[in-house]
């Protein structure tokens, strides 16, 4: 009730909501609207990473990648590992596996080299 009432009271004068430094209480308030407003955005925020991990999951799993690893990078890495996934996502046509023998792009399930006919051990 005291940060609702300083509020009433400073709405009187609104210049006092902004001279912080001569009126410790209002800044209080003032404080405390920033603080809920800022959980706010963060709350809203974490919901959409939440949403985007989920489609970050799913998309990867759709594409034959591993959705829980790609969950994980974008949850620690946050939008820098979201800025990964998209362009790794982009390359769909982009071979990730390598012929160890000639160094060229194969496709994932090749038991051999279609290029250097190196066979592979797996
Ligand atoms: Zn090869």
């Amino acid at each position: 009730m005291t940060v609702l009432s300083t509020i009433a009271s400073a709405a009187d004068n609104p210049w006092d909501m902004w001279n912080t430094t001569t009126n410790p209480q209002t800044a209080g308030a003032f404080m405390g609207v920033a603080i809920v407003t800022c959980l706010i955005f963060a709350l809203a925020w974490f919901i959409i990473w939440i949403l985007v991990a989920i489609w970050v999951y799913k998309d990867a799993n759709k594409r034959g990648k591993n959705g829980v690893l790609w969950l994980i990078i974008v949850i620690l890495l946050g939008l820098i590992g979201l800025i990964i996934y998209l362009v790794v996502r982009g390359e769909k046509t982009e071979p990730s596996r390598h012929c160890p023998n000639c160094g060229r792009g194969i496709p994932e399930d090749a038991r051999s080299c279609p290029y250097c006919n190196k066979k592979f051990e797996e």
